[in-house]
């Protein structure tokens, strides 16, 4: 029977625990740049899920490999070998140019899995004493949720009443050289440098020019490992493969999660090289479901429909357009103070206060017109369409957008 939208949301609320705030909009369906409601009613997804759908919603060459791979073998977990993981891993290090690949499921499990790997490494490689490694990591950072990740968040809700926490790690401002050198040579044991190259959740926030580059030189002054999470950036979201490639940079340690699977499946990975990735040993590490033969099969069509489709140069030229016109808007009007982001990875402040309710309510307002974004605080919201958006499409989400906005100038 399909239910009506208020209907699922009334299950949900009974039956679900209310870890999320969910805008009000039931989704049935999804193609392309498009999703429906059970209704009916037509969309634009202005999310991607986070970033994840970035080849577009339900790309038949995604679900194909997926059905295909779901008819002949589902899971055997690693304690066998299957016979697509390891061509999944030679296409997965070719492809982003690693020696290996430690297969995860979700973004929160590739993070933790890059500070143990870390860990491991500053003990073993580097000589660090037992228990005494630490990580630098940034203010505002977004990694996940488990206990060990949200042990350095500043997010007060994420945090209060879960702890006891886990310790080893120096947090320092993000976007800030001088403090990222005076941790390096105030602690010697650090053994990693755990950094967003754009911080997604903190409201897109971008670094400066360069940032990452000097972090990266920084880092090999000290014989740090730089360890890039790129789970909502990665995969052509801010116009090149990576973030960091913006400015060539190559990380020690690369998390990647959300798009490796165009959000058909979970699927995340570490990747590093051997001189790394090499102090994991049987037993070490790892997850039953993690390296699934559908979880390699769904990636390898995810990462050549990125190549085929060309979509990072997509992600670059809309990305431009989106901002310009944007802009273009914002100087006439006093609704809004900026637009920032790269690629198709883009915000828009509000002009009110952070705890304000003006994001969530233009929200409820772009649902009405048609399109489906979700503030990351009461001032700020996130744009993050599917990256196979033609121009089209683009301007006309962009007058829907406008259009809304309109509607709550003072
Ligand atoms: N790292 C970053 C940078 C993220 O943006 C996210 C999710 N928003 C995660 C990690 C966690 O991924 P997941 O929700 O799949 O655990």
């Amino acid at each position: 029977d399909q239910l009506t939208s208020q209907q699922a949301i009334d299950l949900e609320n009974k039956y679900g625990a209310h870890n999320y705030h969910p805008l009000p909009v039931v989704l049935s369906r999804g193609e392309g740049v498009y999703v429906w409601d059970v209704e009916g009613k037509q969309y634009y997804d202005f999310l991607s899920a986070y970033s994840a759908v970035n080849q577009g919603h339900c790309h038949p060459k995604i679900v194909g490999a997926m059905t295909n791979q779901a008819q002949n073998l589902t899971l055997t977990s690693r304690a066998f070998y299957n016979d697509v993981l390891g061509k999944y891993e030679k296409f997965a290090c070719e492809f982003f140019g690693f020696d290996k690949l430690l297969p995860m499921n979700t973004g929160a499990e590739a993070v933790e899995t890059a500070l143990k790997l870390c860990r491991k490494w500053a003990y073993e490689v580097k000589g660090i004493d037992e228990n005494e490694a630490e990580i630098i990591v940034c203010e505002n950072n977004f990694h996940g949720r488990t206990t060990t990740i949200i042990s350095f968040s500043n997010d007060p809700v994420a945090r209060k009443n879960f702890g006891p926490f886990t310790n080893g790690f120096i947090k320092i401002e993000y976007d800030n050289l001088e403090a990222l050198e005076e941790a390096l040579k105030n602690n010697p044991n650090v053994g990693g440098f755990l950094v967003e190259p754009i911080q997604g959740e903190a409201g897109v926030y971008v670094p400066s020019e360069g940032y990452l580059a000097k972090a990266k030189a920084l880092c090999e002054k000290y014989n740090v490992l730089f360890i890039a999470d790129e789970v909502q950036t990665g995969i052509a979201r801010t116009g090149k493969l990576l973030a960091v490639n913006h400015e060539n940079v190559t990380p020690d340690i690369l998390i990647l999660g959300k798009a490796l699977s165009g959000g058909a499946y979970p699927v995340s990975a570490v990747l590093a090289n051997d001189s790394v990735m090499n102090v994991i040993k049987p037993g070490n590490h790892g997850s039953t479901f993690g390296g699934n033969p559908v979880a390699a099969a769904v990636a390898i069509a995810a990462l050549t429909v990125v190549k085929e489709e060309e979509l990072s140069n997509n992600a670059e030229a809309l990305g431009q357009l989106f901002r310009s016109e944007l802009n273009k808007f914002i100087e006439t009007s006093n609704i809004a103070s900026l637009v920032r982001g790269k690629g198709l990875l883009n915000a828009i402040l509000i002009n009110d206060d952070e705890d304000s309710d003006t994001a969530w309510n233009i929200c409820l307002a772009l649902r009405d017109n048609g399109l489906l974004a979700k503030p990351t605080h009461g001032n700020i919201i996130r744009f993050a369409p599917p990256l196979v958006m033609t121009k089209e499409q683009l301007l006309d989400c962009v007058d829907i957008i406008i259009k809304t906005l309109k509607q709550f100038e003072k």
